[in-house]
C-alpha cells in the first residue's frame, strides 16, 4: 500500500505493498496474480481478508458476468476481483476513522450507496440511482464490492465504514461470513415486508437465503414457519434453523399444507427458488392482503395470475440485496445466538484453491450449501449434516 496523507495504520499490522487476488479472464476464467493493495480513503478502512463464502452470484458473475458491471460493462478481463461475502480484521484506516480500531474482526455487507441521490436518500441503497458509477470522472461514490468495485476473494478490501458489522469474540470467521446472508433474508421479511412476530410465513426454496429466512423468520416471532422443497437433506436443515413443518413437494401438495396449517393461507411468502410453479403457487398460498417476497431471480418472464393478485389485495415486491442496515440487525440475532448459521456452512478450502471450493459449490459436491474459503492457516475440511 502506497503512503497517503491521512491513513492510518499499526506496526502490529504491517501491510505489504501488493497481495494476493483472484482475477476474472475470459468468462469462467480466474488466475490469481500480484496486485497492489488498495488504499482507503475518506470513511473507509483496509479490511484483511480472513474468510470468504462462495454465493451462487458469484457463480453466475464468473460464468456470464451479471450482475457485475466493471467501468460500465461486462467484468472480464479487467483484473476485477469478484466474491461478496467476506468477514476480516481491520488493516489501516482511511482519514479522519475513529469509528473503528485496527485489529477489530468485522463483516461486511456488499453495497455502499452513492449517498445522494434519491434511493440513498431514503436508506434504499442497494437500489443506488449511481449503482456502477464509480469510475475515472463519473464516480459517484457508489460501492459494491463483487460486483462493481473489487471484491474478497483476495487478501485485502477497500470497505465503507456503513457496510461494516462487528465480529463477536465466540463467532468464528465462517459463521461471520454468513451474516449477509441473513441480512438479505431479514431486508425481504422485515424492513420491506413489516412482519410481526405471530404472522405466518411460507418459505419455498431451502438455498441459503431461503434457509436463512426459515431461521429470521422464527427468531423473529413468525408462526407458524413452513419451509418447501425436493430435497429431503435441505429441508432437514431448515428444521434443525427452526421450520414449524417442511414439505417436500415431490410428495405433499403445499398449497394444501399451506391453507390447511393457517387456514386462509400465509401472511407471507419469501419465494426463494425461482421456478413457474413455486411463483404460481406463492400466489395461490398467500392470504387475502398478505405479501410475497420476490427473492430469487427467474431467468424466464414468468406467466402468473395476476387477476388472482388483484382480486385479493397481494403486495408482490422484489429485493435486492441485503438494504437498509439489516445485515446489522441480523448480526444482533445471530450474535444473540437465536440461530445457528453454521447449519448451511459445509465445506473449507485455502483460497488457493478457490477454482475447486467454486466447483464444489457449483455442482453441489458432497451436498456442499455455503463453501467458505479462507486466507491462512487452513487445510480443505468438509463438512457433512447429520440430518
Ligand atoms: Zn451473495
Ligand atoms: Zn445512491
Amino acid at each position: 500500500m502506497d503512503e497517503a496523507a491521512g491513513v492510518q495504520t499499526s506496526t502490529d499490522m504491517p501491510i505489504p505493498g501488493t497481495m494476493k487476488a483472484w482475477v476474472l479472464g475470459d468468462p469462467g476464467q480466474l488466475r490469481i496474480i500480484e496486485k497492489p493493495v488498495p488504499m482507503p480513503r475518506r470513511a473507509e478502512v483496509l479490511v484483511r481478508i480472513d474468510a470468504v463464502a462462495i454465493c451462487a452470484t458469484d457463480l453466475e458473475i464468473i460464468e456470464h458476468g451479471t450482475p457485475a458491471l466493471i467501468q460500465g460493462g461486462p467484468p472480464f478481463n479487467k483484473d476485477f476481483t469478484p466474491g461478496h461475502e467476506y468477514m476480516g480484521t481491520v488493516a489501516a484506516l482511511g482519514p479522519g476513522v475513529d469509528e473503528y480500531k485496527i485489529g477489530e474482526r468485522v463483516t461486511v455487507e456488499i453495497h455502499a450507496g452513492c449517498g445522494q441521490c434519491k434511493r440513498c436518500r431514503q436508506g434504499m441503497y442497494t437500489s443506488c440511482h449511481n449503482y456502477g458509477l464509480n469510475y475515472g470522472n463519473v464516480d459517484k461514490g457508489h460501492r459494491a464490492n463483487g460486483f462493481t468495485t473489487d471484491g474478497g476473494f483476495a487478501e485485502y478490501a477497500v470497505n465503507n465504514i456503513n457496510t461494516l458489522s462487528r465480529v463477536p469474540n465466540d463467532m468464528s470467521d465462517e459463521e461471520a461470513t454468513l451474516v449477509v446472508t441473513a441480512g438479505t433474508s431479514m431486508y425481504g421479511l422485515t424492513e420491506l415486508g413489516g412482519l410481526v412476530a405471530g404472522e405466518s410465513v411460507v418459505v419455498t426454496g431451502p438455498g441459503p437465503i431461503g434457509l436463512l429466512a426459515v431461521a429470521v423468520a422464527k427468531a423473529l416471532g413468525a408462526s407458524p414457519v413452513i419451509l418447501s422443497g425436493t430435497r429431503d437433506a435441505r429441508l432437514a436443515i431448515g428444521t434443525k434453523l427452526g421450520a414449524d413443518r417442511v414439505v417436500n413437494v415431490r410428495n405433499e401438495d403445499l398449497v394444501a399444507v399451506v391453507k390447511e396449517m393457517t387456514g386462509h393461507g400465509a401472511d407471507y411468502v419469501v419465494e426463494c427458488a425461482g421456478t413457474d410453479t413455486a411463483i404460481n403457487e406463492a400466489t395461490k398460498m398467500v392470504n387475502r392482503g398478505g405479501k410475497i417476497c420476490l427473492a430469487a431471480f427467474p431467468h424466464e418472464p414468468v406467466l402468473t395470475d395476476i387477476g388472482a393478485l388483484v382480486k385479493n389485495n397481494i403486495y408482490i415486491y422484489g429485493i435486492r440485496g441485503e438494504g437498509k442496515s439489516a445485515t446489522h440487525r441480523a448480526m444482533a440475532l445471530m450474535a444473540a445466538k437465536r440461530f445457528d448459521a453454521t447449519h448451511i456452512h459445509t465445506h473449507t478450502f485455502p483460497l488457493a484453491d478457490l477454482p475447486m471450493a467454486l466447483h464444489y459449490a457449483r455442482n453441489r459436491i458432497d451436498d456442499a450449501i455455503k463453501v467458505v474459503v479462507k486466507t491462512r492457516g487452513v487445510v480443505t475440511q468438509t463438512k457433512k449434516e447429520v440430518a
